[in-house]
């Protein structure tokens, strides 16, 4: 499978260039996605406006080559107009960069190849005049349909051996006006894929700068809501998290919240100093993390506080996590110096649980502090459940609080 362009690709592909009108693989890929999607989506429209205008060239068939009329007719409508069609159709069906650009030089080159290849038995006087027509198939085939540079000239050499072959099979130009024709069609060519290949390379450009704009919004995206220190969801996003848990099709029914502190930590950083204080951080929150894994999210609440939210976890499994976590920070056996000889660094937790439609997380997050705060007080490296600190919300009692958590 191909690979995502990352902001480096990106930045690599513009200072490398790309006069060659080609990117390194993974942006190349991106490129052509965005290069089918946009064609595809117009080529309905080209296909109606240019069947619509070669349809009508109908009239001038009429009055400038009356001798191969109803030929010209025939092609005209029996095998240009439904090849468009089916072009559209197969784009829809199929839409992919090569397919954009094979069915598109196969439409102008029907377009000129069909009438004049008719037009090579013809004896109008009109002839001139008539052959002039196809200019607009190739301003058609490079300025509308636009298919890759690679792809236009192969079509404009195509074209222009099917103008001059049939034009010269027709027997009815002198010399000096055939070589006009080819003068005149070998000069529209050399500047229409001149042309052609700047624009390419305009388009690439802008391309590149999107996409660069693209990665470069999620890349800031994604620090906003990490911290740097340990990696883990920074409070900032507590507030989206809290907005796809409690609101939208997919909200939980309930969730446990656990508060996690580490305890002692002044004294850690004032023995072992702020580099080991910070390397200890990391180590915990790494524990926290395999321990947590995809349970919840992890967020850095605090200095050394950290934050698990689980949704649609039960009471009894944010316990038990609780305590494997507690249980997991011990068994690192990070040393702590400050405290009595053998003492590593522990934390303690606090956990509130409840319903979604009778808590908001502010009263999960109260709830969670006050039992960590009970964690501590009951001597540290412990996990501790919420049972009634919520109690003095507004107007309800105690214990209809004490219940309602326990009970949900
Ligand atoms: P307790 O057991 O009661 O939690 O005691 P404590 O010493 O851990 O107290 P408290 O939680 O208030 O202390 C937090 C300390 O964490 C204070 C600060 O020096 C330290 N701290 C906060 N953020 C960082 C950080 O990013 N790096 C380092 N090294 N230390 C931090
Ligand atoms: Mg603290
Ligand atoms: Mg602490």
């Amino acid at each position: 499978m191909m690979g995502v362009a990352t902001l480096e690709d990106v930045d690599r592909q513009i200072g490398n260039g790309f006069r060659l009108l080609r990117f390194t693989p993974t942006v190349e890929a991106a490129f052509l996605c965005d290069y089918a999607a946009s064609r595809v989506r117009l080529a309905a429209i080209w296909a109606l406006i240019g069947t619509l205008i070669y349809d009508m060239v109908f009239f001038g068939d009429a009055t400038m080559m009356p001798d191969v009329f109803s030929e010209l007719v025939a092609v005209r409508f029996g095998i240009f107009t439904p090849f468009a069609l089916f072009s559209v159709l197969a784009l829809r069906r199929w839409p992919t960069a090569r397919n954009y650009d094979l069915l598109s030089i196969a439409v102008a080159l029907l377009g000129v190849l069909l009438p004049m290849s008719v037009a090579v038995y013809s004896h109008s006087p009109y002839l001139f005049v008539y052959q002039n027509g196809n200019v607009a198939a190739f301003l058609f085939f490079v300025i509308a349909l636009r298919p890759r540079f690679a792809t236009i000239v192969l079509g404009l050499v195509l074209m222009c051996i099917v103008q001059f072959t049939t034009t010269k099979l027709n027997g009815s130009f002198d010399a000096v006006t055939y070589t006009g024709i080819v003068t005149f069609y070998v000069t529209l060519a050399i500047f229409l894929a001149m042309s052609a290949y700047f624009m390419e390379h305009k388009d690439r450009m802008n391309f590149l700068h999107q996409l660069r704009g693209g990665l470069l919004h999620a890349e800031l995206e994604r620090k906003s809501e990490r911290d740097e220190l340990t990696g883990l969801f920074n409070r900032h996003s507590l507030a989206r998290n809290r907005d796809t848990i409690w609101c939208g099709g997919n909200a939980a029914a309930s969730v446990a919240v656990i508060m996690l502190d580490i305890d002692r930590f002044k004294l850690f950083n004032d023995v072992h100093g702020h580099i080991d204080g910070d390397d200890c951080i990391r180590a915990v929150c790494r524990c926290i993390l395999r321990e947590v894994a995809s349970a919840g999210e992890t967020f850095r609440f605090g200095g050394e506080e950290i934050l698990v939210l689980m949704a649609n976890a039960d009471r009894d499994a944010a316990q038990a996590m609780a305590e494997r976590t507690r249980a997991a920070i011990e068994s690192l056996g990070i040393q702590h110096r400050g405290l009595s000889d053998g003492h590593v660094v522990t934390a303690s937790l606090g956990v509130a649980y409840g319903k979604t439609s009778e808590f908001s997380l502010e009263d999960l997050l109260k709830g969670a502090d006050a039992a960590l705060y009970d964690a501590k007080r009951n001597g540290r490296n412990t996990v501790s459940m919420f049972m009634a600190a919520m109690a003095d919300r507004s107007g309800e009692a105690k214990g209809t609080m004490e219940t309602a958590l326990l009970t949900c």
